[in-house]
């Protein structure tokens, strides 16, 4: 079972992803837990390549060469390894943080930045995607790094939300959207509730 969260910056992916983690652990689950970018050894080097200041701006063609290249590799000796041996899945971001950053975010054309996340990804897809839906500007308030991205505009920001949400509307089967505002208990209670199913439980 593969589960993925979304959301912008400050929106709470980590702290959920870690407490799904922990509670299915608790029950007995071979849980491994991931996120992109930068999970791998290469995929450190993309994040930092694409990620640190001192690389400056990149194209935006080589932004999703970079960040499809990080998923390549993450899909093909992280996440369908553990899938394959029959562990659940958490990734804190995957695909469709591509498709809200670097197609709606940048502006390219999300059709195409898709086939790119897609062929790398061998299509791999989550059976559940959690969104965790945040205003940008309480997300950017909560980011403590805020240094990191300081250089995209709210309005940056808002696409990237808008296109979450868009996403998750269009597939309601595959997406569950929760108010990242509510409190961290209440929101781990939720999620466990959708995934339960997933598990045979
Ligand atoms: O999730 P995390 O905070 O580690 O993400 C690091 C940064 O990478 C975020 O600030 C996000 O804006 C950026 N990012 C991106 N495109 C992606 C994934 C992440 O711009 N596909």
């Amino acid at each position: 079972v593969f589960v993925c969260f979304e959301g912008g910056e400050g929106s709470g992916k980590s702290t959920q992803s870690r407490r799904l983690r922990e509670s299915l652990e608790a029950e007995g689950f071979d849980v491994v837990l991931t996120f992109e970018p930068g999970d791998t050894p290469v995929g450190k080097e993309m994040r930092r390549i694409v990620l640190s200041p001192e690389t400056g701006a990149l194209s935006d063609r080589t932004e999703v060469l970079l960040y499809a290249a990080d998923k390549a590799e993450h899909v093909d000796t992280v996440v369908q390894p553990a899938l394959d041996r029959g562990a659940v899945v958490v990734t804190d971001r995957y695909v469709d943080s591509t498709l809200a950053y670097q197609g709606a975010g940048r502006t390219l054309p999300v059709s195409e930045v898709e086939s790119v996340a897609r062929w790398a990804t061998r299509d791999l897809r989550p059976h559940l995607t959690v969104v965790l839906d945040l205003q940008p500007e309480q997300g950017l308030a909560r980011f403590e790094e805020r240094d990191r991205i300081e250089g995209e505009s709210l309005e940056f920001h808002v696409r990237v939300r808008e296109a979450f949400l868009a996403m998750a509307a269009a597939d309601p089967d595959h997406y569950l959207v929760l108010d990242a505002r509510a409190a961290v208990d209440d929101i781990a209670a939720a999620v466990l509730d959708r995934v339960r199913p997933l598990l045979g439980q």
